[in-house]
């Protein structure tokens, strides 16, 4: 009899890069595949993304890969995966519409195949059965799976909260999980992303008071940032300015995208007379103005971050403006936006961030929203994902101690790599591996080895050595003196005379070398590259990167 397997890629055990396998007998889809975004940010990299190279053994297996919804960490990865193994993708209207835009700046846009799905539609891919069930979330047009094979129903929730009263949209559909539950749920793998947070998360309603209450006092600009992909949060913004008064002005790229996408597909209804560009925002008063921005993250190719550190396109903030930022910290950007707030009250601005006034919720389950769902679905098997670590054990503690059946025995923590498998007999982690993310260089996009991130990390401490001997082809003599040049390396500069000592101690050991030593390229470029470092390390006590180049003439 064949089995499930549940093959996390990523997102366990981290922020971001989501991506699941599901295997059943030789079959796989794939459920996601987002971007990571790296604690520390080294030497021109803040993206990883998953291994896709380990999905090489199960290429033939490969059938599909489903979209849960539309944020980076769930599809930013997408033109990497599909590059490599191109296969049909399945999503919402508005999750393609994000996804198109990824694969556009990769220029992929005509050889993948995409399939729009709306709520409740039904596929076949081989074994599996998949129904796209409403999710609400930060973002609009979110599904949770349900995945049937032949020995059961998985339930894979992709990012949600149980919201009665989203901004745009439907609230959860909780009455088709009932159905799966009613019927027999072999495992739900569930978001853990807000497992360590008490009660239920507010709904996208919940923020309006605030931000009216705002409104209603400030006379001077209002600047609001926040992600470009939060609909809910964007409508209630140009529901509230219009009814103070003011009009909206979209600044940065993905906002003025976003904005314009969801609009086409009327997912986002601006009021009437609303939204106008930057050249009319110029002429109006102070408090009938407001900006809706980029940068909530202290990004520095953000419209904010111009605006507060000089200018985006001639506009720069000014004492009087009200800077709401309406968004969540993303774990690492902390010291982003530190700076970011530090160049804003510069400039004279008043902030008002989440931690003084109700302008961000949530867009994922807290404890009591991880009991309903569960309650419903009623799985034999509960799999926490999307979460660190600890977020991950706190679901399983809050499931098994607040939700009757649910013991070590049936919730079972998972890491990347691991394969999980369901037979008759029971579910088991049957095998480890151990899965390296790749990089992504952030001028190029192109997909980097971490050998080359070694390497910028030793360049970065100890900069870089060039030496360059010229040989004559004929004597294997050297001709002239070696070119010694040096970047970013310390203690050595100008007056100190390295490069001559150096120079010197080359030629020296050029002249105690044999012909036939000389004669090798490859091994003389080394020997010579050794007795450089030797002499770097001795003379000045450092590091360095050493480069040699052997020019014949
Ligand atoms: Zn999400």
């Amino acid at each position: 009899m064949n089995k499930i397997e549940i093959i996390p890629l990523g997102g366990i055990g981290e922020f971001g890069m989501n991506c699941m396998g599901i295997r059943y007998g030789d079959e796989m889809i794939i459920v996601d595949a987002g971007m990571g975004f790296p604690e520390e940010t080294p030497y021109g990299v803040d993206i990883s993304i998953p291994n896709f190279d380990f999905l090489e053994d199960y290429r033939s297996d490969l059938t599909a890969l489903i979209l849960t919804h539309g944020h980076e960490d769930h599809i930013g990865a997408l033109s990497y995966i599909l590059r490599k193994f191109n296969l049909p993708v399945y999503g919402s209207r508005f999750t393609l519409a994000l996804a198109e835009k990824r694969l556009d700046e990769h220029r992929m846009l005509d050889s993948v195949l995409l399939h729009r799905v709306k709520a409740n539609d039904i596929i076949e891919i081989g074994s599996f059965k998949i129904e796209f069930i409403h999710a609400s979330h930060s973002l609009i047009e979110c599904f949770s799976l349900a995945i049937t094979t032949p020995l059961g129903t998985l339930i894979h929730t992709g990012d949600y909260k149980i919201d009665d009263t989203p901004v745009i949209g439907k609230p959860y559909d909780l009455k088709t999980l009932a159905k799966y539950g009613d019927a027999g749920v072999l495992a739900l793998l569930g978001d853990s992303t807000n497992a360590t947070v008490e009660g239920r998360t507010p709904s996208e309603k919940a923020v309006i008071p605030a931000f009216e209450e705002i409104f209603s006092q400030t006379e001077g600009r209002i600047i609001v940032a926040s992600f470009s992909s939060s609909l809910h949060r964007l409508q209630v913004i140009f529901n509230i300015a219009h009814e103070f008064g003011r009009k909206v002005c979209v600044l940065g790229r993905s906002m003025q995208k976003n904005v314009e996408i969801a609009e086409e597909q009327g997912l986002l209804n601006i009021p009437y007379n609303t939204l106008i560009g930057l050249g009319e925002s110029r002429s109006l008063e102070d408090d009938q103005i407001v900006y809706l921005v980029t940068g909530s993250q202290g990004e520095t190719r953000a419209a904010l971050w111009n605006m507060a550190t000089g200018t985006y396109k001639g506009l720069g903030i000014e004492k009087g403006d009200t800077v709401i930022l309406s968004a969540r910290i993303i774990p690492g950007n902390e010291k982003a936006i530190s700076r970011l707030i530090g160049h804003l009250y510069k400039h004279g601005a008043n902030i008002i961030e989440e931690k003084r006034r109700l302008v961000h919720v949530s867009g994922h389950a807290s404890q009591e929203d991880i009991k309903i769902l569960t309650e419903t679905a009623r799985p034999k098997y509960l799999i926490p994902i999307h979460g660190e670590y600890r977020m991950l054990f706190r679901h399983k503690e809050y499931v098994k101690n607040h939700i009757a059946g649910y013991t070590d025995e049936n919730v079972i923590l998972i890491e990347n790599g691991d394969i999980l498998e369901f037979d008759e007999f029971g579910a088991r982690i049957a095998a480890h591996n151990n899965l390296e993310k790749s990089f992504i260089d952030e001028e190029s996009l192109a997909e980097i080895e971490y050998d080359v991130i070694r390497e910028r990390k030793k360049l970065a401490y100890g900069g870089a050595i060039s030496l360059v001997v010229t040989i004559d082809k004929k004597t294997r003599e050297i001709i002239g003196e070696p070119q010694i040049s040096y970047q970013g390396v310390a203690n050595i500069n100008f007056a100190n005379g390295f490069t001559n000592e150096a120079g010197q101690m080359i030629i020296e050991a050029i002249a105690a070398m044999k012909k036939e030593e000389i004669a090798d390229q490859k091994g003389f470029q080394e020997k010579l590259r050794i007795h450089l470092k030797r002499f770097v390390q001795k003379e000045i006590g450092t590091k360095p990167v050493i480069v040699t180049t052997i020019v014949e003439i």
